[in-house]
């Protein structure tokens, strides 16, 4: 992905001043090392991360036997790739977890903008290639455009949204595009149309259900609370934490608050597509110890794949 090849750029050229060695001597790895640590702090790796990658690295490197198979060059390629897979994965490489009796709960988490109505479409689609019903819940009732902002996406993904409509009082709800009206309040309660999509979930055999949670500017404790209550509602399978690669050096503040905030289960990294400077979500994993799922690389539906701490890392490194 583009997030990365600055990154990737400079990694391979720290390796090629090894090409032609033999033996390393220490001042060889420590050289090596110094311009692995340029490169991860000028992708912006939060700087605990660069620091523990590093030592690590140094330290195998230094008590590395001479293999048969690999040259000096290829097995510092290798911990390094090692290394680069274990901060991505904490070495977890885990699939979606289910609920024992459908529907599976999934709630999205994130700052505004980070993707999570984007993100709410690719995974429905996803999940609906693999052959699930699932049900898109628009619980983000803090911003008037983001309940239409979803049905778009739904419409697009061919899903059903699970909304409430603004102004109406009753709890009917209308058959054909699944909106079903909250009680009680014109902009709705969103731990309500939470509570409710599970309802409407279980009678209409909808199997996955998606829900979208209101996005904050910076971290805020009132929404904070919100999702808290949406997810105590709920209770999900797993809680994503949806972050943009591109936010920079808040990646590492703003994804501990959301762990203390809602204690998410998983990480889904959005806008790998974009500049090259997408370090930061490569700390994310390590600060919060809590593995990436899934990552995303375009606005497309299906601009969206299973994340593979290994496949990335190989891919950082190619
Ligand atoms: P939300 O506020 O978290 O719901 O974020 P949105 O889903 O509305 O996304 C914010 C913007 O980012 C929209 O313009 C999306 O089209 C765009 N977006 C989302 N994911 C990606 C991605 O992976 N790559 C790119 N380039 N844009 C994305």
């Amino acid at each position: 992905p583009t997030a990365f090849s600055s990154l990737t750029d400079r990694l391979t050229n720290a390796f090629k001043h090894l090409r032609s060695k033999g033996k390393l001597s220490e001042t060889d790895i420590d050289s090596t090392i110094r311009e692995i640590r340029r490169a991860l702090l000028d992708a912006d790796v939060a700087l605990p991360v660069v620091r523990s990658f590093t030592s690590q690295v140094r330290e195998r490197c230094l008590s590395t036997e001479v293999s048969d198979s690999l040259n000096p060059a290829q097995q510092v390629v290798s911990i390094v790739n090692d290394e680069l897979t274990a901060i991505l994965g904490q070495g977890v490489d885990r699939p979606l977890n289910f609920a024992k009796n459908p529907p599976t709960v999934i709630m999205l988490a994130g700052l505004q903008g980070a993707g999570k109505t984007t993100l709410a479409g690719k995974l429905g689609y996803w999940l609906k290639q693999a052959g699930h019903t699932p049900l898109l819940v628009a619980a983000d009732l803090q911003r008037p455009n983001a309940v239409t902002q979803l049905k778009v996406v739904g419409e697009r993904a061919g899903i059903p949204v699970f909304a409430p409509q603004a102004g109406v009082t009753s709890s009917d709800e209308t058959a054909e595009d699944a909106t079903v009206v909250t009680p009680g309040a014109t902009h709705g309660d969103p731990v309500a149309v939470a509570r409710q999509s599970l309802e409407f979930a279980r009678q209409k055999l909808y199997d996955m259900v998606i829900i979208d949670t209101a996005g904050r500017l910076g971290v805020d404790e009132e929404l904070m609370a919100q999702a808290r209550d949406i997810r105590d509602a709920v209770q999900p399978q797993e809680i994503l934490f949806v972050i943009d690669a591109m936010i920079g050096q808040d990646a590492v503040q703003t994804a501990q608050a959301f762990n203390q905030g809602v204690n998410f289960t998983g990480v889904v990294l959005t806008k790998l597509d974009g500049d090259a400077r997408g370090g930061a979500a490569l700390s994310v994993a390590s600060v919060t110890n809590k593995p990436i799922l899934f990552d995303s690389t375009g606005e497309g539906l299906t601009d969206f794949e299973v994340f593979h701490p290994d496949r990335m890392a190989g891919r950082i490194l190619d």
